[in-house]
């Protein structure tokens, strides 16, 4: 490749993804990720870089897996679209939902197919109004999300997150979408006793029910662990306690396991690492581990039936709903994440590790506190060890400026305000998972200065 040319090109033509345009011309253009293996992207300047990210919270098992590519060029070569508007279907998308029902279990045994985690909570948003009328209940129009929270970046999907950020460009949220609080114990719930935060949590959701009117509320929506948020992994008991909530005032329960789902908190799903039932899971990501742009929107059967119940249900969909090519990858995917005891992998070896390496960064004294669950983490960059403070006159940069400190010395992560949080390849070795953690703790002592001026 003419990298310098790219550059240029990237410049002159190629808008990125939730990145500034402006950032993009004063630096000259992307950095050019030319190829990856394993656990390690390359870039077009001759870098190998540790993929502490897996690409975008997505390339699960790992990179360069020649047998996702040959099952593309087969199903392409044997039928490489097929719509399912027509009152038709291939074979991958049929089997892939089977698989998928499986791997739920319970009640979640429907599947539709969208191409982004994005689409598929829309798909929910409209899904959900959908089957609120149909009950005789259309005045339940209300999702309950939380401040912090992700879930895309189309009008449903930004009006769903909670980020400020997203709200200001396009005049987000959408009417009747209420924020409530996230359970961040770091940030919000420090000097509090951890019941009593979570307590106060839930609290704040049954709250905000009341004050809309529980016969308004439709739907809360949440991620198992806050992924762009920060990593936020709520305390025990929190989910439970949603759970109960949404329960006694009828509301549908969301799980967004477009993260958290296939395997990353060492579970299938992380509704079952939390032991609740949600009604709905949106999925992406780690379907395909990346190798193909697909999602899945999974519905209980009592909702199913409901919509079943009238001859005009629902009619949704897009163009690459079910698409067999993005299908016949994911099930592939998903029989590697099997064949390979990935979901095990995580939760009894490299889970543990990690927690461990991390454990030593918290010693760090710019280090507030090290946090994972399976194989996601996060470590809170502070002024003063002991406390949540943050470093005065620069809050919110010292996650991009150690993040650049951790990039040159060839680690992937990625910055969230005052932290940084990791999402690895399932198949990092021990030894990766050392290096990653010591780029880290050598990237904190490189910019300590800078951080403290
Ligand atoms: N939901 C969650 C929890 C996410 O993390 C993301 C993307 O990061 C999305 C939804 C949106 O998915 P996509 O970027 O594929 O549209």
């Amino acid at each position: 490749h003419d990298i310098a040319e790219l550059k240029r090109l990237d410049v002159a033509h190629h808008l990125p993804a939730q990145s500034s345009y402006k950032l993009q011309r004063d630096i000259g253009g992307s950095r050019i990720i030319v190829h990856a293996e394993g656990s390690t992207i390359f870039d077009g300047d001759g870098n190998a870089i540790l993929d502490g990210m897996a690409g975008l919270w997505c390339v699960d098992v790992g990179y360069g897996r020649a047998e996702l590519a040959e099952v593309a060029r087969e199903q392409m070569l044997e039928l490489p679209f097929y719509n399912t508007f027509f009152r038709t279907a291939t074979p991958p998308p049929i089997e892939l939902a089977a698989k998928l029902a499986g791997l739920l279990g319970g009640d979640l045994q429907h599947i539709f197919f969208n191409s982004s985690g994005s689409e598929s909570n829309d798909t929910v948003f409209r899904l959900v109004r959908t089957y609120w009328g149909i009950k005789g209940e259309p005045e339940r129009k209300v999702f309950i999300s939380r401040r912090n929270a992700y879930h895309g970046s189309t009008v449903a999907g930004a009006s769903l997150g909670g980020m400020s950020y997203m709200h200001v460009q396009g005049d987000l949220p959408i009417p009747g979408v209420e924020h409530v609080m996230q359970p961040y114990v770091f940030g919000d719930g420090f000097d509090e006793d951890p019941a009593d935060f979570c307590a106060r949590a839930v609290q704040d959701i049954e709250d905000r029910i009341l004050a809309v009117g529980p016969e308004k509320v439709a739907a809360f929506i949440g991620e198992p662990v806050q992924g762009a948020g920060g990593v936020i992994i709520p305390p025990d008991g929190y989910w439970k306690g949603v759970e109960a909530v949404c329960r006694k005032y009828g509301i549908l329960l969301v799980s967004d396991e477009v993260i958290c789902g296939f395997g990353r908190l060492g579970e299938w799903f992380g509704f079952q690492h939390f032991g609740i039932t949600p009604d709905i899971v949106s999925m992406a990501k780690g379907l395909s581990s990346g190798y193909m742009p697909i999602s899945a929107t999974a519905v209980s059967s009592d909702i199913v039936e409901t919509l079943r119940s009238v001859d005009d249900d629902f009619v949704h969909g897009y163009t690459y709903s079910g698409h067999p090519v993005a299908a016949a990858v994911a099930l592939r995917n998903i029989e590697i994440i099997e064949r390979e005891k990935l979901v095990d992998r995580v939760r009894d070896d490299i889970g543990p590790y990690f927690a461990k390496a991390l454990a030593k960064l918290s010693d760090h004294p710019l280090v507030g506190e090290a946090r994972s669950l399976g194989f996601i983490g996060a470590i809170e960059i502070v002024a003063r060890k002991g406390t949540n403070r943050r470093f005065g006159g620069k809050e919110g940069l010292a996650g991009p400026i150690v993040r650049d400190a951790c990039i040159g010395r060839g680690l992937m992560v990625r910055a969230v305000r005052d932290s940084l949080v990791m999402c690895p390849p399932y198949v990092m070795t021990h030894e990766e998972i050392d290096r990653m953690v010591s780029i880290i703790a050598a990237a904190l002592d490189e910019t300590s200065e800078t951080l403290r001026a």
